[in-house]
């Protein structure tokens, strides 16, 4: 145990972890035991999809771990397959039924697509249901730019209590972040390491690995700390939440292992300012 997440309060009053593990490409050999050694490492928000093709292994590591569900704050997410109304309906159901529980804590629309927004506004729809119902205890989107945003929340009642994007030090979403803060929503960062632009479109990118940028590795070595280790500091100290992604146990460790230390305003500049402004991962106006 490496210490405690800082809680972030959700703009319904659920707390949510800060820091959290993704399974995002975890296999399903290799799931269960990553969520057990994230768990018993001290983390307690778990982030899947049904995309992933790996709730079962969740539900299955969540169970193992001798965590109580209660402390654990499960997130999954709604496939466009089965964007709809009652098609969004029907899906939750079978991913808690994958997971193997009676509530979910965070419910997300995978993707805003905008060519057929009325399905995307049907699927929230389905959402805020499902949270009147108790049946989640938030719900919110992924990959939403502030547009999307505002279309959303002009047509349905409860504003998303998270909107988790692309965010890393090579794209650090300033106006996303801002749009998402003026409407009272959490920003929360996938590929917050920058894995995407290694593993995404063959390694287009794998060359712009911020693991490797020298203003990070610098910065690692002033504190003796790992470089996810500083770039998971600079996610947290902008008040951001993050889901590093491992389903290896020193990694997952290491990753959870950054209460000890704290950057200067000038690092966190210093982060800030090797964004190249590119996205690794797909654009939200097109997936
Ligand atoms: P990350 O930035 O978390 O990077 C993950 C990659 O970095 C993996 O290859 C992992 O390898 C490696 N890694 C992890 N920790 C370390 C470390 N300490 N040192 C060196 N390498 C490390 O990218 P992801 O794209 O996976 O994003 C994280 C999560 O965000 C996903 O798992 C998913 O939950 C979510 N996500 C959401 C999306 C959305 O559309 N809403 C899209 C993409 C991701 P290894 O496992 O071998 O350790």
């Amino acid at each position: 145990m490496t210490g405690k997440s800082p809680m972030i309060t959700l703009n319904n009053g659920v707390q949510m972890p800060a820091l959290g593990l993704g399974v995002f490409q975890a296999s399903v050999d290799e799931t269960a035991d990553a969520v057990v050694s994230a768990l018993q490492s001290g983390y307690r928000l778990i982030d899947t999809a049904a995309a992933y093709g790996n709730e079962r292994e969740v539900g299955e590591g969540v169970a193992a771990s001798g965590v109580d569900r209660s402390e654990v704050f499960v997130t999954t997410k709604l496939w466009l397959d089965d964007y709809g109304y009652d098609s969004a309906l029907r899906a939750f159901d079978t991913s808690l039924a994958k997971l193997g529980l009676e509530y979910l804590d965070l419910y997300l629309l995978h993707w805003p697509v905008p060519s057929t927004f009325e399905r995307t506004v049907a699927s929230y729809r389905a959402a805020e249901k499902l949270l009147a119902d108790g049946r989640v205890r938030a719900i919110g989107v992924c990959n939403h730019n502030p547009d999307h945003l505002h279309d959303l929340i002009d047509r349905t009642e409860v504003v998303p209590a998270v909107n988790q994007v692309e965010l890393h030090p090579y794209f650090i979403q300033q106006a996303v972040r801002e749009a998402n803060t003026e409407y009272g929503v959490v920003t929360q960062s996938w590929s917050p390491l920058g894995g995407v632009n290694v593993y995404w479109d063959g390694g287009r990118k794998a060359a712009d690995n911020p693991l490797a940028h020298p203003v990070i590795t610098e910065i690692a070595a002033r504190y003796g700390k790992m470089p996810a280790q500083v770039i998971l500091r600079w996610h947290l100290q902008h008040g951001l939440s993050a889901i590093p992604k491992s389903v290896k146990a020193h990694r997952i460790a290491e990753n959870f292992d950054v209460f000890d230390f704290r950057l200067t305003a000038d690092e966190v500049a210093a982060i800030d300012a090797i964004d190249t402004g590119e996205r690794g991962g797909p654009d939200p106006d097109r997936h």
